[in-house]
């Protein structure tokens, strides 16, 4: 099996105004080498908490992420760091991961040393790190600002594979890039996952490029994950109402987006999510069931997860365009 992480209801929790909310509340994924995750879902609905929390930046409150067949609680103190550092996060702005007062080469061949390599090697590795992302090796000699924000953003890519990274955590790693960077960045990404057999969960809210770099997609609504399939059975036939709200929010060509006429209200707040489906406020298909049992995590017969009472375990998926639509009351 190429299962190199597996994330198993874990819980992430923080304390607002002396109340605690599970902005992760049990969420369960799997990542082999090689494959890119997507993760999608509306602002605030826990996407960057949940990476955040599999680099073991945020602790879990429950719950387990095993790395390499390792869980990480298990781990002793002593091997955590190394543990760590094979599972790295790109962040949306690399210039605040990076520091400022130190020349590019510095930062890279940190990462080489700290994972054992002799210095005099490490800096022939850094060069070669830094071509690999496209920059070149006069690179070494410079300071963050002197590079455009693409520029940086490769910079942290190669520091990420210095410290011999097998799992990404992408966090909107090109939103803030321009369109041309947008995609050559993203390219490197898609190139060095399958070249170096890398797993990597890409977490966005543009859907457009998720669609177009993911092998797989997880949809994720107020702190659980709804629906996880192929990029072709979420886009070509969602299970969940909520997924096919979000494919149908993507502007179309004349940039009008179809979201508010399909998907009423805000998101509940996380402090005091709705009882059931955490969904049913807001879902055009919701039956009275879905206000008080919440619907479990299944796996259907095209093997696509999904938590929708409209769904069944082992069944084929019901096709939500033959449900009739519940008017909002
Ligand atoms: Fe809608 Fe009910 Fe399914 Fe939730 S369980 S998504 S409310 S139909």
């Amino acid at each position: 099996m190429n299962e190199i992480l597996s994330v198993d209801d874990l819980v992430v929790e923080y304390n607002r105004d002396g109340t605690k909310v599970r902005a992760v509340a049990g969420v369960d994924l799997r990542l082999e080498k090689g494959e890119i995750l997507g993760l999608v879902g509306e602002s605030g609905c826990g996407k960057s908490t949940l990476g955040k929390a599999i680099v073991g930046i945020l602790g879990a409150a429950e719950g387990e992420v095993i790395f390499d067949g390792l869980p990480v609680k298990k781990l002793t103190r002593g091997k955590r760091p190394e543990h760590f550092r094979n599972l790295q996060m790109v962040f949306q702005d690399p210039y605040g991961s990076l520091n400022p007062r130190r020349k590019i080469g510095a930062q890279v061949i940190d990462g080489l040393v700290i994972g054992g390599m002799h210095r005099s090697k490490a800096l022939a590795r850094a060069q070669e790190l830094l071509a690999t992302v496209g920059l070149p090796a006069d690179a070494l000699g410079r300071f963050p600002h002197q590079f455009s924000g693409g520029q940086r953003q490769r910079i942290a890519i190669a520091r990420a594979l210095a410290a011999s990274a097998s799992v990404l955590i992408a966090d909107e790693p090109i939103s803030a890039l321009d369109t041309s960077s947008q995609a050559q960045v993203s390219n490197l990404l898609v190139n060095l996952v399958h070249e170096l057999s890398v797993g990597m969960v890409f977490i966005s809210h543009d859907l457009s490029i998720v669609r177009r770099i993911s092998d797989r997609v997880a949809v994720m609504y107020l702190g659980k994950i709804v629906e996880t399939g192929t990029v072709e059975q979420i886009w070509e036939s969602p299970a969940h109402p909520y997924t096919k709200a979000l494919i149908a929010a993507i502007p179309h060509a004349d940039g009008r987006s179809s979201m508010p006429a399909d998907l009423p209200g805000d998101v509940p707040n996380p402090m005091s999510p709705p009882s059931g489906c955490r969904f049913h406020p807001r879902c055009p298909l919701a039956m009275p069931e879905c206000a008080v049992v919440e619907p479990e995590f299944v796996t259907l017969a095209d093997n696509r997860q999904v938590a929708c009472h409209l769904q069944k375990a082992g069944q084929e998926p019901v096709s939500l365009e033959l449900i009739p639509r519940v008017p909002a009351s």
